[in-house]
Parts: structure tokens; sequence; C-alpha cells
């Protein structure tokens, strides 16, 4: 079926409860995304057409989570290939709505705040990025409920729709501190929604894929392979019940010229917080994120692996 491109969130409500009961839906997912998709992205659309009956994708560039607005203006925008991209990926509907339609009083007086854990690693070199991404999150979240444009009460049995469909929404493990972030604040609050995690997507090579990497030239492209080769020299520690040996590896990214490298840490994968004593000389046990974060030319890169021993 072709996608269907909704720009308001009147439109949203209204297409995705006809799709619901189009097709007998017991499951609607949500693809939170800001565009100029890759194969990252395509990996999170699949898994959502995958596990459920209605998939929304969501497209907007939020300007509350940008500190710089150059950053901002430069973003990729490349909204017909995302929509052929999440056509092919089965996605039923593209909700791209403009910042007027988000923030159709200007700025929002009141915002999710982060707390703690959105001022370490990221949150430290970009204030006031987690605050601004949870907010638009929450205000995703809420657009994406399904059935909310289903016909009110007694006629809701006759809809086809049986009960109230499921709530997943997908976020890649790329950026696992917001993924950690969203799953905090949809606990914390009670948000009726499933959140699931979808393993990091990179190019052959190791390079995590990301929407930035575009403005890397080749030279920096290659020097930034080193951020990923770091992680998977821990990895394969890791799986081997060696010791990280963690500073070995914060001097190999070192040693690479052309990186500037911010954090190299191994943490907590709920809290972040540093597992230093699981890093140096013992072997490591247990459950760990690797986590990176460096600047290569123009672009700031971030990149995770997962440890478990
Ligand atoms: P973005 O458009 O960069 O805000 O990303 C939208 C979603 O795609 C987020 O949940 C990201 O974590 C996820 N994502 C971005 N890059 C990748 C990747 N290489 N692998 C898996 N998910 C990704």
């Amino acid at each position: 079926m072709p996608i269907k491109l909704v720009t308001t969130a009147a439109e949203l409500r209204s297409h995705s409860a006809r799709l619901l009961m189009q097709k007998q839906g017991a499951s609607q997912g949500l693809v939170p995304t800001m565009g100029a998709l890759h194969e990252g992205h395509a990996q999170l659309a699949r898994t959502a057409v995958e596990q459920n009956d209605v998939v929304v994708a969501s497209i907007f560039v939020n300007p509350l989570q940008f500190g710089d607005a150059v950053d901002l203006d430069r973003y990729p925008r490349t909204l017909d290939a995302d929509l052929a991209l999440l056509e092919a990926e089965g996605v039923d509907l593209a909700f791209a709505p403009s910042v007027d339609e988000v923030y159709p009083g200007g700025e929002p007086l009141v915002r999710v705040t982060a707390g703690p854990l959105g001022e370490k690693w990221e949150g430290a070199s970009r204030p006031g990025h987690f605050d601004g991404a949870l907010t638009v999150v929450a205000k995703l979240l809420h657009y994406g409920i399904p059935g909310a444009g289903l016909p009110p009460s007694g006629a809701f049995a006759s809809s086809g729709v049986a009960g109230l469909p499921a709530y997943r929404a997908y976020f890649g493990q790329k950026d696992a501190q917001q993924l950690a972030l969203v799953r905090r604040m949809v606990a914390d609050l009670n948000f009726p929604v499933d959140i699931v995690g979808v393993p990091t997507v990179r190019s052959a090579d190791g390079l995590a894929l990301s929407s930035r990497n575009r403005f890397l030239s080749d030279e920096q492209r290659e020097a930034a392979l080193v951020l990923s080769r770091a992680l998977r020299l821990l990895e394969d520690r890791a799986n081997a019940h060696e010791p990280l040996d963690l500073g070995s590896a914060q001097d190999l990214v070192a040693s690479q010229p052309l990186v500037d490298l911010d954090y190299f840490e191994v943490v907590d994968p709920g809290t972040l917080e540093p597992l230093a004593e699981n890093c140096r000389e013992t072997p490591f046990r247990g459950e760990g994120l690797a986590i990176i974060a460096a600047k290569v030319g123009p672009v700031r890169l971030i990149d995770n692996v997962p440890l478990s021993s």
C-alpha cells in the first residue's frame, strides 16, 4: 500500500484510526525520526512493521533539542527520499508536522526535564539537549496513541478493533543515552507505551550509520573508524572474559590525530554511571555499555556497544 503523508495531529488521528479499523488491527507502532533516513532508520521501521498492524513514522527536526541554530539549519532534510524508504519498508503513515503544528504557541512553557541522567555524557556538551528531545518525544508518543480517532464509547465495539490496541515505539540503541532516558520517562510518568530498543546498524567497515556522516570527508571518515574499532576491542575482551583494559582502548583512539575524543567509558546500561571496577585489571563480569563520543572534523560522533559476560 502506498504510504500516506500527513502533516497535522488531527489527520494522523483520523488516518491511523481508519487504518486500525480497516485492518482490524490489534497494535500500532511509532518510529520517531528527524528524517535524512538511512538503513538504521529502515531497521527501526522494519522491526515496527514486523511487530504491529499499523505503523506510523514521524519526521520532525525538533528545534528544541538543538543548542546551535547553525546545526539546526544545516540538518539535512530529504523528505521525498525518506518517504520512499519508509514506503519500501511497509510503513503506513508518515507524520511530518511543521514547527508551528508541534509548537503552536512558540516554545512550550512546560517541558520534560531529563534530570541528572540528562546532564552527563552527551548532556554535558549539549546543555538542554535531552530536555528538548524528551519534550518532543513525549508529544510524539501522545500524537501516536492508537485509537484516539476511533468512534467514541459504544461505537468502539463495532469498529472491528477488539479492545485497546497495543502501542509500541521504536528507538535505536545507537543513541543509548536517549533510549535510557525515554525508558525512564515512560516508566516515571506512566506513558501507556512499550519502548523497543533496536540494535545499531553499521556500514560494512564498522562505522555506525548516522545522518551526520555525510559531512565527513573521506579522510575523516577513515579516521572515524577508530571509534568502532576501539569499541569492538572491548566487546572482544568482554566476550573472552578478559579484563577490559579500557586504558589501552582509550590510547588507541588518542593515537588518531583527526579524532578529538570527548569521552570513552564503560557504564551501567540503565543509570549510565561508570563501572570503574570492571574495566581495569579483573576479568569483566556482568552487563555494561561501552560509550564513546568524539569530534571528527565538523561532526560530533557517538557510538556504543553493549557488553555482556
Ligand atoms: P534521528 O533521526 O537521528 O533522530 O534518529 C531516529 C531514530 O533512529 C533514533 O531512535 C535513533 O537512535 C535511530 N538510529 C539512528 N541511527 C541508527 C543506527 N545506525 N542504527 C539503529 N538506529 C539508529
